[in-house]
């Protein structure tokens, strides 16, 4: 995909339609992984149409493995069990350090980072089912 311009999103001029892909100003970083993403896909649900963002890594299993440990750090545990999920959640970054891609396009504003989930669903691994 060749990108043209980059949108401000505060602006809400970029493309509208169903499949719509552009580049924005603002930059997304994956709660997950780390990784900065300026892509917004335009996706259309009977009712509504809304813009998605995901995370270039987020297909890999070690991904979806992060992002349950991150599932479990929002519910009610004991604190030993949520250390515990930390030290998961390092490691398994540490493990993967080669395989975290950004995916940046044209030269967006590097001071407007926005951290999200930027996970994908639903998921046909296993793990899509936790
Ligand atoms: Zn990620
Ligand atoms: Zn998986």
């Amino acid at each position: 995909m060749v990108i043209a311009r980059l949108y401000d999103l505060d602006k809400d001029d970029h493309p509208k339609y169903d499949g719509n892909e552009f580049g924005t100003i603002q930059v997304f970083q994956c709660e997950a992984c780390g990784a900065l993403t300026n892509r917004v896909k335009i996706q259309k649900s009977r009712l509504t149409t809304y813009r998605v963002t995901i995370c270039p890594n987020g297909h890999h299993c070690w991904h979806h493995e992060i992002e349950n440990f991150l599932k479990r750090l929002k519910e009610t545990h004991p604190k030993s069990y949520l250390n515990a999920c930390k030290r998961e959640i390092k490691a398994l970054r540490r493990q993967h350090v080669k395989d975290i891609k950004n995916d940046l396009v044209g030269e967006p504003d590097m001071k407007c980072v926005v951290v999200r989930s930027l996970f994908e669903t639903p998921r046909r691994c296993k793990h899509g089912l936790v």
